[in-house]
C-alpha cells in the first residue's frame, strides 16, 4: 500500500451559491486555414459540446440544484471539478450528463447526482470543511477530487491497481495536496488515517465492514450503498456517537459490488 500525495490545488471557479449563471456558448470560430494536428486533443483541452466546459458544468450544477441538492458547498465543488478530465476521450461529450460512465476494468464513474447526493449526506449541513474523509473505491479519482473541496484531507483507496494508477494520472494536473491515493482492500479501511470525520463508499456489499465503523470518529458519518434484506441496493447512512450507531436506509441505488482483496 502506498500513500504518496499527488501534488496540486485546483483552481476554484467563480461559482458561488446554488444558482450559478450559465454563460452562453461562444459561436464556433472556423479557422480560415485548415489546422493540421499531429495528435488528437486530449480530454483536458477538448471543448465539451463545442462549449467551454465551465458553462456546461454550471448547467450541470443548475440541474443538480433543481433535482434537490441544496448544500452550496457541494454545488460549488461539483461546479469546480472538471469531470470531463476523468473520462475517456470518446465519452467526453457525455461527461456532464447525469449518467454513470465506464472507466475501464468493468467499473464506472458514478452519476453526478449520486455523487452530489452522497456528499451532501456526508456533510450533513456542516458549517465548514469536514476533517479527514475516507473514500472506498477511488475508481477514476473524480469523487476524490470533489471531496478534496469539502474536506481537509481525503484518503481514497482502490483495490484495482490499474484504476489506482489511472486516478493518480488523472489527478496529477489538479495538484490536490490533500488527496492521498492508496492501493489496497478498502474493506479493511485505512487505519493509519483514522479516526475519520466521514467515510464514503462507491461500491456496495451485503453489510458495512466492521473496520469502517471502528475507524469512524465519534460524531462521524458514513454513507455507503448496501444490499438490503429486501434484496436491492440502497444508500445507508450511519452516524456514530457516544451512545452507539444510528442507521438510516434511504433510496435505491446501483453501485458496482464491493469486493475483497486486491487485483
Ligand atoms: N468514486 C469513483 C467510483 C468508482 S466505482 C469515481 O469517482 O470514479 C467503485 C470502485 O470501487 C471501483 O473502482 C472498484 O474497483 C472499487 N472497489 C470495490 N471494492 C473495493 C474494495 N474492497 N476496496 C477498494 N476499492 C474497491
Amino acid at each position: 500500500m502506498t500513500s504518496k500525495r499527488p501534488a496540486f490545488p485546483l483552481q476554484l471557479d467563480s461559482l458561488s451559491g446554488s444558482k450559478p449563471k450559465v454563460k452562453p456558448a461562444a459561436a464556433p470560430v472556423r479557422p480560415a486555414v485548415k489546422v493540421v494536428q499531429d495528435r488528437p486533443l486530449s480530454p483536458v483541452h477538448r471543448p465539451v459540446h463545442g462549449m467551454d466546459s465551465a458553462a456546461v458544468r454550471a448547467h450541470m450544477v443548475q440541474k443538480l440544484a433543481q433535482g434537490g441538492i441544496k448544500d452550496s458547498a457541494v454545488l460549488q465543488a461539483m461546479g469546480t471539478v472538471e469531470r470531463h478530465r476523468f473520462v475517456e476521450t470518446a465519452l467526453v461529450n457525455q461527461a456532464y450528463e447525469d449518467t454513470s460512465l465506464p472507466i475501464g476494468l468493468g467499473q464506472t464513474i458514478s452519476k453526478p447526482n449520486v455523487v452530489a447526493r452522497m456528499i451532501e449526506l456526508l456533510r450533513n449541513g456542516a458549517a465548514g470543511k469536514l476533517g479527514r474523509v475516507l473514500e472506498v473505491g477511488t475508481g477514476c479519482g473524480y469523487q476524490a477530487a470533489v471531496l478534496s473541496h469539502i474536506a481537509t484531507e481525503v484518503y481514497s483507496i482502490e483495490r484495482l491497481k490499474g484504476l489506482h494508477e489511472k486516478a493518480r494520472e488523472n489527478l496529477r494536473a489538479f495538484r490536490l495536496h490533500n488527496v492521498h491515493l492508496l492501493f489496497g482492500d478498502g474493506m479493511a479501511g485505512f487505519a493509519k488515517g483514522a479516526p475519520y470525520a466521514a467515510i464514503i463508499a462507491a461500491a456496495g456489499g451485503n453489510n458495512i465492514p466492521q473496520a469502517w465503523l471502528d475507524q469512524l470518529a465519534l460524531g462521524g458519518r458514513l454513507v455507503a450503498p448496501m444490499m438490503t434484506p429486501a434484496g436491492h441496493q440502497a444508500l445507508v447512512v450511519v452516524d456514530k456517537s457516544a451512545q452507539g450507531f444510528q442507521h438510516q436506509v434511504l433510496e435505491t441505488v446501483h453501485f458496482v459490488p464491493l469486493k475483497s482483496g486486491i487485483s
